[in-house]
């Protein structure tokens, strides 16, 4: 038995590309127009049998399983005779290039897919929301029901393609002159042409039409998130079915919060005393005010999280919590009167002159460090 994946020089699991090149490589050096040699032409033979088999996903695991397709009387055709030249034309000009066996192409065809992008405020990816989007599309002609043909006239078999759809060509190539077949331009590979084109839509069956979609956009969305809506698309020619819209979320960036995942981030501002002394404010959240204990000796980093006041998850419900950190602001005006106070203060805590002394790579801008690096 042959082994025909010796005979194109592939490996066991190579791939269909790989047996295209390589059978391809084998057939341009064998080609009994190109080398003349009496051998040439029964390698030739041989190559273009392995190709045949390993390029067929059926007969190559029939091969992988112990059988031969070539071998005597096994098969339709029996050795060698199942040569198929579709295969060989498909292998230099890509399938369809070889001629016969397809007939025209169909008038009703499906409507194809539209990506849109919606922009979307972070506080509907927080809840989700009902959106409104307006989109350009296909729907069917009401004047030729989608036919497009204007009512009372028909369509003529194209007279250029006699209703083949297509047309054949001579390609010259290395194998010599071959016959190949192309779409009909006359008819777009239909076959027939319409005697008087609709009107309304001139003769696809379709006319372009703004219409307004009602979309339901579920919480915890973010941007990149695509939502599919079903039949939502453009109509196909011929009035086919319609395709579907793919919504592409992109949530802006908000001017406060941050979001990480499902988390929100926000830095709150604390005067220095506020920030020594403790105290409690109202912060604006996507929920409402909220209320937020500060306590005394507060640090700048220092995260205050207010739990489940975050991104609600997408797919289990649930929601991530609202991270505050703390900015502790120096004052950067000091009236006379204050500046003494500070004097003084800082003389109670023994703080006139400050060691210039260097502290670990650690502790609290390591924290600010690492919360930034998250995510
Ligand atoms: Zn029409
Ligand atoms: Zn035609």
């Amino acid at each position: 038995m042959n082994d025909y994946y010796a005979v194109l020089g592939v490996s066991r699991n190579a791939s269909q590309e790989e047996i295209k090149k390589a059978y391809r490589r084998q057939a341009r050096k064998l080609h009994p127009d190109v080398n003349p040699g009496a051998d040439a032409e029964e390698e030739f033979k041989g190559v273009s049998q392995a190709y045949e088999v390993l390029s067929d996903p059926e007969k190559r695991q029939s091969f992988d399983m112990g059988a031969d397709p070539f071998a005597t009387g096994a098969g339709a055709g029996g050795a060698g005779q199942g040569f198929s030249f579709s295969d060989v034309m498909d292998a230099f000009f890509g399938a369809g290039a070889t001629a016969g066996g397809r007939g025209p192409r169909a008038r009703v065809q499906r409507g194809q897919d539209a990506l849109v992008r919606l922009d979307l405020d972070l506080s509907k990816a927080v809840f989700g929301s009902e959106e409104e989007l307006v989109i350009d599309t296909a729907t069917g002609c009401s004047t030729c029901g989608g036919d497009g043909a204007q009512p009372g006239t028909g369509r003529q078999t194209c007279p250029i393609c006699q209703g083949r759809g297509e047309v054949q060509q001579v390609q010259r190539s290395f194998l010599g002159q071959v016959m190949t077949s192309r779409p009909c331009v006359n008819c777009q590979g239909f076959g027939s042409t319409l005697t008087d084109p609709c009107h309304e839509c001139s003769g696809d069956g379709r006319v372009r039409m703004r219409r307004t979609l009602k979309l339901k956009v579920p919480a915890g969305v973010d941007t990149g998130t695509r939502i599919q809506l079903t039949g939502e698309g453009e109509v196909g020619p011929g009035n086919g079915p319609a395709g579907d819209v793919y919504v592409e979320i992109k949530v802006a960036n908000h001017d406060t919060y941050t979001r990480r995942g499902d988390d929100l981030h926000a830095t709150v501002p604390l005067p220095m005393a506020a920030a020594a002394l403790g105290t409690s404010m109202k912060l604006t959240t996507f929920d409402g005010m909220q209320d937020l204990e500060i306590r005394a000796g507060t640090q700048t980093g220092e995260v205050m999280t207010l739990r489940g006041l975050g991104v609600t998850h997408l797919r289990h419900g649930g929601r991530g919590d609202l991270h505050v950190h703390a900015n502790v602001l120096t004052p950067t005006k000091v009236t006379d009167e204050q500046a003494e106070l500070l004097r003084q203060f800082a003389t109670l805590r023994g703080e006139e002159r400050p060691e210039g002394r260097l502290q670990p790579n650690k502790g609290l801008f390591g924290k600010i460090r690492d919360a930034l690096k998250d995510k």
